[in-house]
């Protein structure tokens, strides 16, 4: 009897778990949406340019070949079919960026190839004025690795190195997230960058230990989060050309009312 009921209950377990299985196969036939419930703004429509180095159509081109007149010290530079070329001094935006922002910028170390390691092709794109992503000929030219092209400069190398053929133009596009400060001047969140050249990503969200010197460690010192951009002259002739900066923010949804 006792056997008899133990062989009830199995079958009646076994009917149970034979039920369950094939009511969430049934549910899963269903395919009932999941939605977040969250009501989102319509993201604002934008034209990608021709190719993907083209300035997008909400782009703010900060150089497009004819002036640098968007740029402090730009009438140093010379300028002749289409591109910029170093000389003399660095250049500045006159206009702030930020905080969080994608950069396009287009550069050709030069094509006659004269010096080695830091002496050879070497510029900079500064980001917020302070966060350098060095500009180097980095093509068969051996320097110390967090200082070579693509490198945020003496924090860290570029996961591989992209660069192409002295004289050949090469791109970047930049993500940078500002850093954020406490009233006190502290650091409320580190700054990012992400770099992508030539197609390539070489940096990855990389977290920045703070602005990058020549002569000390990193270090951060707190400053407004709208910045401008800067371009190293560092006495060799690199060439710019097909500048560009978007501001990016997260889209932002809000839950609807109960
Ligand atoms: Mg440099």
């Amino acid at each position: 009897m006792i056997r008899h009921r133990m062989l009830m209950g199995l079958a009646a377990g076994g009917l149970m778990v034979a039920m369950t299985a094939s009511l969430a196969v049934a549910l899963a036939r269903l395919q009932i949406e999941y939605k977040s419930g969250i009501i989102w703004p319509e993201p604002a429509v934008v034209t990608p340019g021709k190719t993907n180095a083209d300035p997008p159509s909400d782009a703010i081109v900060l150089f497009d070949g004819k002036d640098l007149s968007k740029w402090h010290n730009g009438e140093k530079w010379e300028i002749k079919d289409g591109y910029a070329v170093v000389q003399k001094a660095n250049i500045v935006t006159k206009d702030s960026f930020g905080p969080d922002y994608q950069l396009h910028v287009e550069f050709a170390t030069p094509e006659k190839v004269t010096g080695s390691g830091q002496g050879r092709g070497n510029s900079g794109v500064y980001l917020a004025n302070r966060y350098e992503v060095q500009v180097l000929d980095s093509y068969e030219n051996k320097t110390y690795f967090d200082g070579q092209c693509a490198s945020i400069y003496k924090q860290t190398p570029p996961m591989v190195n992209a660069c192409r053929k002295p004289g050949e133009w090469q791109t970047y596009d930049i993500i940078f997230n500002s850093p954020r400060f406490n009233e006190d001047g502290s650091l409320a969140k580190p700054g990012y960058v992400t770099v992508i050249h030539n197609g390539v990503v070489v940096q990855n969200h990389f977290e920045l230990q703070g602005g990058t010197f020549y002569d000390r460690p990193p270090s951060y010192s707190k400053h407004p989060e709208k910045q401008p951009i800067q371009l190293q002259n560092h006495g060799n002739p690199v060439r710019y050309r097909n500048i560009w900066i978007r501001e990016i923010k997260p889209i932002e949804g809000k839950k609807p009312e109960k």
